[in-house]
């Protein structure tokens, strides 16, 4: 005869700290019974509570089974982050970091889980129910939406970035500008990009490939953004998803202001070794990664590579003796014509 297993019994087994995954398959479980097996259940694979929007638990990973994944993926933390990947989208639009449906975005939520962008969908009009789950082999394993195509790249920089917490990607013009001549942007010339932007340059390979993933992967020890040549820009955070696309704001801003320094006609006053070095200490402190850490003084502002540019970008101004007579001589023809015709 089957056993029967009532609401009470449960109760009693929870409370001695006992686990419900004991019980027999084939019991005969009361309705009152079978709502407390599943609030355990979802209580089991949920992540603990966490102040960060990372929602990043190793307890859950791809060898749960499939009812604590899904638990996991309809829980309120993910719901969180599924809603944080929505705001960042929209932001990522209104500022025209991404066209189409470009762009993706993905955030850790177990240790080889994570909550990712759909594939075909602008980034400035996603709803929570659009988001993905997938395994860090890119494996689908939620979500009613195909996941994002360039997933792959991602899970690399998570997989070989253990601090990662969250990617976003995206095809911000003046950043991707400076991707498409292979130029990585200078530095010594703002605090903020100093302190908070770790830049380095990776090189073309088709988009969504493990061969671009892996080059970028092999870059995110010592840096938190990665240009990918004729492509756009990755960030990671070890914070949040919000955070992540912060690094994407300082970088397009930055590469914006160094475009109308190179403009002005003027070399840029650019930092000292000294006060480079007090900015890279700062780095330090917030736990940013910069391969300048521990680089002596004397080779920590080398901006050679791109003078050069700055020069070219620069026009010769028109020289004035060489214009006046033509000018003159033009103006002379009209005046000398509109008289003739007024005779
Ligand atoms: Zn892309």
């Amino acid at each position: 005869m089957r056993p029967v297993i009532t609401a009470k019994q449960i109760e009693e087994l929870l409370k001695s700290g006992g686990d419900v995954r004991t019980l027999p398959a084939d019991a005969i479980y009361t309705p009152l019974a079978v709502d407390l097996l599943r609030d355990a259940e979802r209580q089991a694979a949920r992540p603990p509570a966490s102040p960060s929007d990372s929602a990043a638990s190793k307890a859950i990973s791809s060898k749960n089974p499939k009812a604590e994944i899904d638990a996991l993926f309809a829980s309120k933390s993910c719901l969180h982050v599924k809603e944080q990947i929505c705001e960042v989208g929209r932001r990522m639009w209104q500022r025209e970091y991404v066209d189409g449906n470009g762009g993706n975005i993905a955030v850790r939520v177990g240790e080889d889980l994570a909550v990712c962008t759909p594939t075909l969908v602008s980034k400035g009009f996603m709803h929570p129910d659009d988001m993905c789950l997938v395994d860090f082999d890119g494996n689908q394993l939620a979500g009613t939406k195909g996941r994002t195509s360039e997933i792959l790249m991602h899970l690399q920089i998570m997989a070989r970035q253990p601090r990662a917490v969250a990617t976003v990607h995206c095809h911000p013009p003046y950043a991707t500008g400076f991707a498409i001549v292979g130029l990585e942007p200078p530095t010594c010339l703002v605090p903020e990009y100093e302190i908070f932007a770790s830049v380095a340059l990776a090189p073309y390979r088709t988009p969504g490939t493990l061969g671009m993933g892996k080059l970028v992967a092999d870059l995110v020890d010592q840096h938190n953004i990665v240009l990918m040549a004729n492509h756009g820009v990755v960030a990671w955070s070890p914070k949040s998803v919000e955070d992540a696309y912060f690094k994407m704001e300082i970088l397009e801003a930055y590469c914006r202001t160094v475009l109308v320094t190179a403009q002005l006609g003027k070399p840029p006053n650019t930092f000292t070794p000294q006060q480079i070095q007090d900015l890279l200490q700062i780095k330090q402190t917030l736990d940013i990664p910069d391969p300048r850490i521990g680089v002596k003084e004397a080779n920590l502002c080398d901006n050679t590579d791109w003078r050069p540019g700055v020069q070219c970008a620069v026009p010769a101004p028109p020289r004035p003796a060489e214009s006046a007579p033509d000018t003159e001589a033009l103006i002379q023809a009209i005046t000398d014509r509109i008289m003739e015709q007024l005779k």
